[in-house]
């Protein structure tokens, strides 16, 4: 299962939420990372299911 990974770009938070958890904020979907973009974000998405 494929999960969106999004950032609030105020708290500089990455959640699974459209709306910052934290703000409220819209969050946005992060632009892809110039650097092992597998290996970032399975690390992110550990981080947004512990969140939950
Ligand atoms: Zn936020």
């Amino acid at each position: 299962m494929k999960v969106q990974i999004l950032k609030c770009e105020f708290c500089n938070l990455f959640t699974l939420e459209k709306d910052c958890p934290k703000c409220g904020k819209k969050t946005v979907n992060p632009k892809p990372a110039k650097y092992s973009e597998n290996d970032k974000f399975s690390k992110y998405r550990n981080i947004a299911r512990n969140q939950i």
